[in-house]
């Protein structure tokens, strides 16, 4: 059974009507699927049940605590970015050993918080980096587990904000470095070598850039052995895609198929960062039309939902497909769908068909469960909107709506300008 389906003309989430939620707590909201989230990871974590793994999912996705402490029960880790990453993995229950720090810009706070939890490994980005988790760790007396974050020269052909893994981008070391690196790593006093590390990118739609970026590094893990340095955990990232429009994503179980045979015979690990592929079809936006407005022959269907609530529209030119809540005959027409934020790149959608709809309609943005909210901001002052979840025939406030004092939470007015 579909997660998001119209039942007798009313789009429903699981056994619930989307349209009883928004009498309930207003509009806009976000809506995720808790069969939907479990079904997800576990077609993806099952299909690596082959060899020992560990499902890390990327929280930057989607950090909402429920969110995160559901798949904390299934048996998933964390993939975090930062220490407010590292602060809600930890206070949604997810164990200190199933969580791993990527990002090029670590500060050395995050670095000894990481250090104290105690979690499985950070992915080390440079050399200077390296420097500072080793002065850090020595400090509290420890050995950082650490894998470098290595950059396969690999292209993911995706969206260029959301690929990673060649050499012009910012992240990871050079593979053709990466074995001096490891070099230099082991003589640190304050470093385990534990693992390594690659991300190629996000929104892939093929197999083959993974099995590609993966071949490389299995060499360089081949080579790192030669030389005694007993690397055992291999983590591939993230990057599966999804579908937004008509894109055929390879099933976690075809990346498996192209990865397991890999590592075949190796002795590790393989840790995966999974994000996208876990929340992004599991979670919808739902917002209501304010008016419907027509000028220089363009329709503009104004809704209360805005680009601080849901920004990869503007941001990434992303296509969300966006339906009634209650189903419409009628011609089609062609819509901008915008909200109320004074920008021109304020847009959910463009030169759209749809339905013909009116003031008071709701409508549902799909596939907004990853980068939906994570990325919502208060951006002409609108406080960011709750997050519901669904589980059969009940919903739960995940998250509740920012209120205005949340808006000014902590802003002061300095003395000298009451005077
Ligand atoms: C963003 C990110 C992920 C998750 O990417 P998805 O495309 O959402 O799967 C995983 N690992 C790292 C290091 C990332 O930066």
């Amino acid at each position: 059974m579909a997660s998001f389906e119209y039942r007798n003309g009313s789009f429903h989430a699981e056994d619930v009507s989307v349209s009883a939620v928004a009498d309930r707590i207003d509009t806009p909201f976000y809506l995720y699927s808790h069969a939907a989230l479990t079904d997800n990871f576990r077609a993806f974590d099952g299909a690596f049940s082959g060899m020992p793994h560990l499902t890390c999912f990327a929280v930057k996705a989607n950090s909402n605590l429920a969110v995160l402490s559901l798949f904390a029960k299934e048996g998933g880790g964390a993939d975090i970015v930062s220490g407010g990453e590292l602060f809600r993995a930890l206070r949604a229950g997810v164990p200190a050993d199933r969580i791993v720090f990527a990002g090029v810009g670590k500060k050395r706070s995050e670095i000894q918080a990481a250090l104290e939890a105690g979690i499985r490994m950070l992915n080390v980005e440079s050399r200077e980096e390296l420097a500072a988790i080793n002065e850090v760790a020595g400090r509290m007396g420890k050995k950082a587990p650490i894998a470098l974050r290595v950059n396969p020269d690999i292209d993911p052909k995706t969206h260029p904000y959301i690929s990673t893994g060649l050499r012009k981008y910012k992240f990871g070391i050079a593979i053709e470095e990466a074995l001096e690196h490891y070099r230099e790593a082991r003589a640190l006093s304050n470093i385990a070598l534990v693992g390594i590390h690659h991300h190629i990118g996000s929104q892939l739609t093929e197999v083959q850039p993974f099995a590609d970026a993966l071949a490389r590094i299995v060499d360089l893990v081949r080579n790192l052995r030669a030389e005694g340095i007993d690397i055992r955990q291999i983590d591939v990232g993230g990057g599966l895609g999804i579908v937004y429009k008509d894109e055929t994503p390879p099933h976690p179980d075809e990346l498996a198929g192209a990865v397991l045979p890999l590592l075949d015979g190796l002795g590790c690990t393989l840790v995966l960062e999974p994000g996208r592929a876990l929340v992004g079809n599991a979670g919808i936006l739902v917002t209501r039309v304010l008016y419907v407005k027509r000028s220089g022959g363009k329709t503009f269907v104004i809704v209360d939902a805005a680009m601080n609530d849901l920004t990869r529209p503007s941001l990434y030119g992303a296509y969300h497909a966006v339906v009634p809540v209650r189903e419409r005959g009628g011609k089609p027409v062609k819509a901008d769908i915008v909200g109320p934020i004074c920008e021109s790149g304020d847009f959910l959608a463009k030169d759209r068909e749809i339905p013909p709809v009116s003031s008071g309609d709701l409508l549902a943005v799909m596939s907004a469960g990853a980068y939906g909210f994570t990325m919502s901001s208060n951006y002409n002052s609108r406080p960011r909107i709750p997050e519901a979840m669904v589980r059969d025939d009940n919903f739960f406030i995940v998250r509740e709506r920012e209120t205005f004092e949340d808006l000014v939470r902590g802003e002061q007015i300095p003395e000298l300008l009451l005077a």
